[in-house]
């Protein structure tokens, strides 16, 4: 059953608590690592994982010192060694390495690599029962049915991060799922929430990073500004909880105050709200189930005075569509959008092509890739390396074919 696993595991209370951060140097590692700090004789950390920034894993390794580091990009390795000489640290590089850092004996793990590149050291995790603070949505929308087989299977626990899934994980009654009604996903609306097609044709990349209330990485600042980050978490929340499509609503609030909101067969909605940081959500995952005490600011409503609500607009942000269209049609389409989005958002981000760009890419390439099954890894692998090839050489449809008219 979709869903089965989350939430899983019992913690052992009054023990030191072993902990490996895949994404260490991004901003939820960096959340997770404030976290941490605050509490250390709590934690004892297994493993840090980064991309390719040598210098700051290095520091962050001095700081937690951690039994083993790996960074992805193999280039950076005589840095890193370099950096952490004198120390026991392990030092390792290659996409192998980072998958050996998960599999070391840590019981809780966070899960904050970007994008498909998380997919193979997370499910190394979960593959030796862990429990997996969830924030790599990607992992969900591009293998969500395999993902979450795999938990089922290694008895592993699912504990979403992403403050939406996390904020429904929290009034989510697993006892009684059947009387769930709805899930209201809510949704900032981004930087571009009132503007024009006009606007958004010419905005830059430094615009679209410049989220109104999130403080993120590059990528998901993008995916939330073409609001197709709302679509992967539609994707996300269907395997996360198990309801039917049809059953998951996205409403724009601005404020991302109340961080979504479950409906019940009686007609109570139950929501739960913060300030947008995001140790607030981290922080309930590293204690699960014990509530820790987090840092966010505490919110005054009285000063906010009003909480506002609106529907979403399709026709200004497609990605919305295009994501509820491809968990509808399933099989390999949520593994073509995620792969033709991580692609259109780098080339986007290096200024190669516009921000509108960024959807129609994605929606030429998902109508160009057949439709096909996903039953194994290698097929995720297979379609998300050819979902790149072809959003990466692809001429828009309409274009090439009104040029081959000319
Ligand atoms: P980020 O870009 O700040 O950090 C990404 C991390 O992944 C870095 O440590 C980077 O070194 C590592 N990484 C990148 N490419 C890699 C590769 N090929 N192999 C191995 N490691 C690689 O991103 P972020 O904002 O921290 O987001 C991380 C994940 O969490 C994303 O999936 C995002 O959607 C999700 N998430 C983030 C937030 C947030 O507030 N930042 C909120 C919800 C969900
Ligand atoms: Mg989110």
């Amino acid at each position: 059953m979709v869903g089965q696993g989350i939430g899983k595991a019992a913690a052992a209370s009054g023990t030191v608590k072993t902990v490996t951060i895949l994404g260490a140097t991004g901003s939820i590692g960096d959340s997770t690592i404030d976290l941490i700090q605050r509490s250390p004789d709590a934690y004892r950390v297994v493993a840090l994982t980064a991309h390719r920034n040598a210098a700051k894993l290095a520091a962050q390794a001095r700081l937690l010192r951690p039994e083993m580091v790996a960074l992805a990009d193999p280039a950076g390795y005589r840095d890193l060694k370099e950096a952490l000489a004198g120390t026991s640290i392990r030092v390792a590089a290659g996409a192998e390495a980072v998958c050996e850092a998960a599999s070391l004996d840590a019981e809780w793990v966070m899960a904050a690599i970007v994008g498909a590149a998380g997919l193979q050291p997370t499910l190394t995790a979960v593959r030796r029962g862990a429990v997996i603070a969830l924030a790599n949505k990607e992992c969900l929308v591009c293998a969500g049915s395999l993902f979450m087989a795999a938990v089922a299977e290694h008895g592993a626990t699912l504990l979403p991060v992403d403050s939406e899934h996390n904020a429904i994980f929290q009034v989510f009654d697993f006892d009684q799922r059947h009387k769930v009604s709805r899930i209201l996903l809510t949704a900032s609306g981004g930087p571009f929430r009132t503007a024009t097609r006009e606007v958004m044709a010419v905005a830059t990349p430094a615009q679209a990073v410049a989220h109104p209330n999130w403080s993120m990485g590059a990528k998901i600042s993008v995916d939330s500004a073409t609001m197709m980050n709302k679509g992967l978490e539609l994707i996300e929340a269907y395997h996360l909880f198990g309801l039917a499509e049809s059953q998951i609503e996205i409403l724009i609030h601005p404020q991302s105050v109340i961080h979504s909101m479950v409906e019940y067969a009686d007609g109570s909605v139950l929501a739960q709200l913060g300030t947008p940081d995001m140790r607030t959500p981290i922080a309930f995952t590293l204690g699960w189930p014990a509530r820790l005490d987090a840092p966010a600011a505490r919110l005054d409503l009285a000063a906010l005075k009003s909480l506002s609500f609106e529907a979403p607009d399709h026709d200004r942000f497609p990605a919305l569509r295009l994501a509820r269209t491809a968990l509808q049609e399933g099989k390999s389409a949520p593994t073509i959008l995620n792969a033709a989005n991580e692609v259109s958002v780098a080339r986007f981000l290096e200024g190669e092509i516009g921000f509108l760009e960024i959807a129609a890419r994605v929606e030429e390439t998902l109508a160009r890739m057949p439709s096909r099954a996903v039953t194994t890894l290698d097929d995720v692998i297979a379609i998300d390396a050819e979902a790149r090839r072809v959003a990466i050489s692809g001429r828009r449809v309409g274009k090439s074919i009104g040029a081959a008219a000319e």
